[in-house]
């Protein structure tokens, strides 16, 4: 068997959804396939949220702008099917109840993180009904019932142990076609609906195909695959045919919106390939992401450059941390405490100074619990109060090859010089798999 996941863009068109029919009915295996929401719906329905919640009645137009997209898909590719009435008692149901909630919020004027993860939820389990009246035989099955999160730091985390043992058991008997709706979840404790992020609907399909020891993992989307760099920044980026787990994790933590990062984990511990194929052109045959990269392809040393221009770096500064036991233990402890993620670490050799990569949004949090964290030291003078330099970007070069081939770092910097690019920091893993560089954001565009 195999999972199959099409993104927003494939089920979100009268086009895209004849294109999944004919995937999905071709499979000469059984199948579980994921969705996501139609394309766009789950940030029009953050937008309807955001508005409803200041009382502004606008919120009544996206609103409109969701049902329209909705009911005009239903009406071309179910004209005078008999389904249809079937479907669109079960999608006006849903709209309904998403109505009320959005008057709701409107009328008390507050949207607290669990409303908006239920409005949320609208979106996959819609769109999930909608392929599945399209697809006869298949059977539709709800995700909120085995993909269990648990709440840590007030953000939803995905229990994979019970996850895992609930998929087994929801698909002991695997039906030739299953349809699930990506991203969405529910607590484990309360039962109340969560979700895995966005672009969370990958992982979803990751969690299943991993459980089930599935053949293959198909992420079906809207490009030919990973490029060898983001192609509205590079003209010349192509797709990579074939990529390591390693490989693509660096590739897509890092820019390359192909996945949701935390896909590869599940699938790789098991073996299982990933291949990321375009629904809109079958002729190509897309990335494979596996263990083993065939030889003839992997002597390239540099994979591909991934680049996020979401980039704030903050210094940890000091004389009085030369030699000190433990700053760097009390920055991270701080920082994972308060739940922000670094992606970027580079520390001298002399000990003076620790930079981190997070994102702007993180910032101001970051700063100030580490100058909390910092008092004492800021207050005598050993360390100085946390700079942060915002708004510039990360570019990395990724390649398992690497590892081993001397001058990579001296062309990449040699050609940096050349071109009058001024470095602000750089890391390199002793994996020796991606070397990072952190420049003004506006080099990047
Ligand atoms: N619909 C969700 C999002 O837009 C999840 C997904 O598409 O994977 O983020
Ligand atoms: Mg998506």
């Amino acid at each position: 068997m195999k999972v199959i996941k099409f993104g927003g863009t494939s089920v979100g068109s009268t086009k895209g959804l004849r294109k999944v029919k004919h995937i999905v009915e071709s499979s000469e295996e059984p199948v579980i396939v994921v969705v996501s929401a139609f394309s766009g719906v789950t940030d029009k329905l953050i937008r309807t949220s955001k508005l409803a919640s200041v009382g502004d009645l606008a919120y009544q137009d996206i609103f409109r702008e969701i049902v329209t997209l909705h009911e005009e898909v239903i009406n071309e590719l179910f004209a005078d099917r008999k389904e249809k009435k079937d479907l669109t008692d079960k999608v006006n149901r849903l709209l309904n109840e998403l109505d009320n909630i959005f008057q709701g919020i409107s009328l008390i004027k507050d949207l607290s993180p669990k409303t908006l993860d239920t409005v949320l939820s609208y979106g996959e389990r819609i769109s999930s009904w909608v392929v599945a009246q399209l697809i006869p035989g298949s059977k539709h099955f709800d995700s909120r019932e085995f993909i269990k999160t648990e709440k840590k730091h007030s953000k939803n985390f995905i229990d994979k142990d019970l996850t895992n043992h609930l998929i087994k058991q929801t698909f002991d008997q695997l039906p030739d076609t299953a349809v699930v709706p990506g991203f969405i979840s529910s607590d484990k404790l309360t039962g109340e609906i969560t979700n895995l992020g966005r672009g969370g609907s990958d992982y979803t399909a990751a969690m299943i195909a991993a459980a089930l020891n599935a053949r293959y993992l198909e992420i079906w989307t809207d490009v030919d695959g990973f490029m060898t760099a983001d192609p509205h920044v590079i003209d010349s980026a192509y797709t990579i045919d074939e990529l390591s787990y390693v490989e693509a994790t660096e590739l897509c933590n890092f820019g390359a919106k192909v996945i949701y990062p935390p896909t590869i984990y599940p699938v790789f511990h098991k073996n299982i390939p990933i291949r990321v194929r375009n629904t809109f052109n079958l002729e190509s045959k897309g990335t494979i992401i596996k263990q083993e990269v065939s030889k003839t392809k992997a002597h390239k040393a540099i994979k591909g450059i991934s680049s996020i221009n979401d980039t704030c770096l903050i210094t940890v500064q000091g004389l009085g941390m030369v030699g000190v036991i433990g700053v760097n233990y009390r920055i991270f402890k701080v920082l994972a405490k308060n739940g922000i993620s670094v992606f970027l670490v580079s520390q001298a050799s002399s000990e003076n100074s620790t930079s981190i990569g997070v994102r702007n949004e993180d910032a101001d949090l970051a700063c100030e619990i580490l100058d909390k964290e910092f008092a004492r030291e800021i207050e005598t003078g050993e360390m100085y109060p946390m700079k942060a330099e915002r708004d510039l970007a990360t570019v990395a070069i990724v390649g398992e090859n690497m590892k081993h081939t001397p001058g990579i770092a001296g062309k990449l910097f040699g050609i940096l010089g050349k071109n009058g690019i001024n470095v602000i920091a750089c890391a390199q893993g002793a994996s020796e798999m991606n070397i990072s560089i952190v420049v003004e954001n506006q080099l990047l565009k």
